[in-house]
């Protein structure tokens, strides 16, 4: 007899299989029992009519099965049109494996932190299961993605010896006799690899010592980050918004019960399957902010408020083009028509989820990179490696970081990034 997983399922309808489960819950009346039932590639229903088994095992089904209790089951599969899942199992026999002691986690509420400090068994609810399902997917179609256009991946060092936007947001680590700091992005490195192989993305942990506890911000999390060696701002956002569509697109496809599951609904993705997506330039995004009476003024970076207000004028992402120099990182180029600003674009998610995407053109001239690493104190020591790629054989050439937790929070209705993440990082958790 053939071991099968849920996810097999359809292709078993009429065949008797075994399963290794867990039990998420019962009911249970005279003559019938119902399993709710998981193994981890899906969900279904197990039923055990009392005619069907011998009395031992009709009474282990109903009072030796606890919630998570593993076992393995042996039954024919069905079609069951009435659950989302759309099969279920008629069990002949069923193995106890692991007994579980009583399941801290019930169908009643929970409180937040009751449950962050039980993530471990946590995982194993639909909702979580359902999101690690997405994300998952969301990793394998950048691959996908970046593959069809050309680019390798990249990985950069998560152990760096600086910090090229100061040290306050960076985690320190003793490496032997020196300072170090957790990566809290891959980009410069990646311009290096840019420059080796063309067309780049890495994919990621990093790390910010952010005190801020907003719903956004998480102390480690995961960027994808491509780098494009002859290629400027508007191409990068050319890919910036093909990439954004085609993940939605194969969530759409492939992932349309775990959207479900979460409570977004596949029609309502759809139009952000549509390119192009707006621009409008921070100047712009300023005169909108004021005419609706926020309290802004050219210079001033955006924070949620700012970024929910102006994502709320169009039903689509949003690019907010050439931000103030004052505050964009050191390496982005000045914008000719505006020796204030420079040459960059953040890209908004619509529905409140704020920033998606940073990204700009990185100077490709020497003097200005020399004298911008040494206005912020950036030593030879720990920069020349980055000074030498405009010394030798310089381009043009753009990049971008997506937070994969800040996409996939927005994609799955979340209202807090930590569940986007397996076992999230923030200023008061670091368990488990
Ligand atoms: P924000 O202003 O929203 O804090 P940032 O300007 O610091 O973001 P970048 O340095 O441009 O962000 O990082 C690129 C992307 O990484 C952001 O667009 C966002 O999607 C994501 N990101 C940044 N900080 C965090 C964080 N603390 N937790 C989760 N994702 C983050």
């Amino acid at each position: 007899m053939e071991t099968i997983t849920i996810s097999q399922a359809p292709q078993h309808v009429g065949e008797t299989v075994k399963i290794g489960v867990w039990l998420t819950d019962k009911r249970s009346s005279g003559k019938i029992a119902f399993l709710q039932l998981r193994d981890g590639s899906g969900f279904f229903q197990g039923i055990i009519r009392k005619n069907d088994v011998d009395e031992a095992t009709f009474e282990a089904a109903k009072h030796d099965l606890h919630p998570e209790t593993s076992f393995v089951v042996t039954g024919e599969i069905a079609e069951d049109k009435r659950s989302k899942f759309g099969y279920e199992i008629h069990i002949n026999d069923l193995e106890i494996v692991g007994q579980s002691d009583e399941y801290p986690i019930g169908n009643k509420e929970h409180g937040i932190d009751f449950l962050l400090d039980h993530r471990h068994l946590w995982l194993r609810s639909r909702k979580p299961w359902a999101l690690m399902r997405i994300r998952s997917q969301v990793k394998l179609s950048t691959m996908e993605f970046f593959d069809k256009h050309g680019f390798t991946q990249f990985d950069a060092p998560i152990l760096t010896s600086s910090a090229p936007e100061g040290t306050t947001e960076l985690f320190n680590v003793d490496y032997f006799d020196e300072d170090a700091y957790l990566s809290q992005s891959g980009q410069l490195y990646g311009e290096a690899g840019a420059m080796a192989l063309g067309r780049i993305y890495t994919m990621g942990p990093t790390f910010r010592a952010e005190k801020s506890k907003t719903r956004r911000h998480m102390t480690e999390f995961w960027m994808i980050e491509p780098e494009m060696a002859w290629c400027h701002e508007e191409e990068s956002e050319e890919i910036q918004e093909q990439y954004v569509a085609y993940l939605i697109q194969d969530l759409i496809d492939k992932c349309p019960t775990e959207l479900e599951m979460v409570g977004r609904s596949v029609e309502s993705l759809k139009p952000f399957t549509e390119l192009p997506y707006p621009r409008i330039t921070y100047k712009e995004a300023i005169e909108m902010l004021q005419k609706g009476g926020m309290d802004v003024k050219y210079g001033d970076d955006f924070g949620a408020p700012e970024e929910t207000f102006l994502a709320d004028q169009f039903n689509k992402p949003v690019f907010i083009k050439n931000y103030p120099r004052s505050i964009k990182a050191f390496y982005m180029p000045t914008d000719p028509e505006d020796a204030q600003q420079v040459i960059c674009a953040d890209l908004l998610a619509p529905e409140g989820y704020g920033e998606i995407i940073g990204g700009s053109e990185r100077s490709y001239d020497y003097e200005y990179i020399t004298s911008k690493l040494e206005e912020n104190g950036l030593s030879k020591e720990d920069y020349g490696w980055y000074d030498d790629l405009r010394k030798y054989g310089s381009v043009p050439h753009s990049g971008f970081g997506m937070g994969l937790e800040r996409f996939l929070s927005w994609v799955t209705l979340q209202d807090h990034i930590r569940e986007n993440i397996p076992f999230p990082r923030m200023l008061n958790r670091l368990r488990p």
